[in-house]
């Protein structure tokens, strides 16, 4: 599903001490379920960013879906990105002035070939109602609390059933409580769709749920 072969990423491949990450090799089969942890600046946002395609290398192989992910034309790498993965962001960028549904629903507006059909607005309200948020999809995303915005970001990145779920650390605005119900949902949706998930965690109480630890320190990957 994921394949990184000799990847070099820098920021500023001019600037000396500028931050680089390596990966010799990182694969990651369909449907498995993998953490990625790693102290604060160790690189994990940008390893997600590298298998996102928002990020490509300037050196090595990202393959996803057999896909070589640096050899496609941004264009191209964007719709494979709408039409197969599902992304929740660190700073999760949901849209304020569109309602709960509808930011759910955003990725059927993006143009990567999803129909926004019948089926697509039930399933919103579906994953809605899943995470609490059930009362809440008219609503505009600035009355939300963070955790609440949050739990929108999992469902409008799953919403697509995608092939791979990339999560920078989901549940880092919620309560212990509330962050296990999600966390539990988020693998209860990928099973049910054989979603591949990579999740980006602080939280050490959840790595025993995936089937593999990734660490990302010091620019390095194992
Ligand atoms: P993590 O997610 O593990 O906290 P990041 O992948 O976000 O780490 O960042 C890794 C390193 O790259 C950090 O030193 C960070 O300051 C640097 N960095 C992140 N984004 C940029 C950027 N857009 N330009 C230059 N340096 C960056
Ligand atoms: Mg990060």
């Amino acid at each position: 599903m994921i394949e990184l072969t000799d990847v070099r990423f820098r920021y500023d491949a001019s600037a000396s001490g500028a931050f680089e990450l390596r990966v010799d090799r990182l694969a990651l089969g369909a449907g498995s379920r993998t953490a990625v942890v790693g102290p604060s600046g160790s690189g994990k946002t940008t390893l997600l960013h590298l298998i996102a395609g928002i990020l490509t290398p300037v050196q090595g192989r990202v393959v996803v879906n057999q896909e070589e992910l640096g050899g496609l034309p941004d264009a191209q790498r964007r719709r494979a990105r709408l039409r197969s993965m599902g992304m929740v962001f660190q700073d999760i960028q949901l849209l304020d002035y569109l309602s709960v549904r509808d930011n759910i629903l955003l990725p059927y507006r993006l143009g990567g070939g999803l129909v926004l059909d019948r089926e697509a607005k039930d399933r919103a309200e579906s994953l809605a109602n899943r995470v609490g948020l059930g009362d809440k999809l008219g609503r505009a995303i600035d009355k939300l609390s963070q955790g609440e915005r949050q739990r929108v970001a999992i469902c409008r990145a799953l919403i697509a059933r995608p092939e791979l779920l990339l999560a920078d650390e989901p549940t880092s605005a919620l309560d212990a409580d509330t962050a296990r119900a999600t966390l539990n949902l988020v693998f209860e949706l990928a099973e049910e769709t054989g979603t591949t998930l990579v999740v980006l965690t602080h939280d050490p109480s959840v790595l025993e749920r995936f089937d593999r630890v990734v660490h990302v320190d010091g620019g390095g990957v194992s």
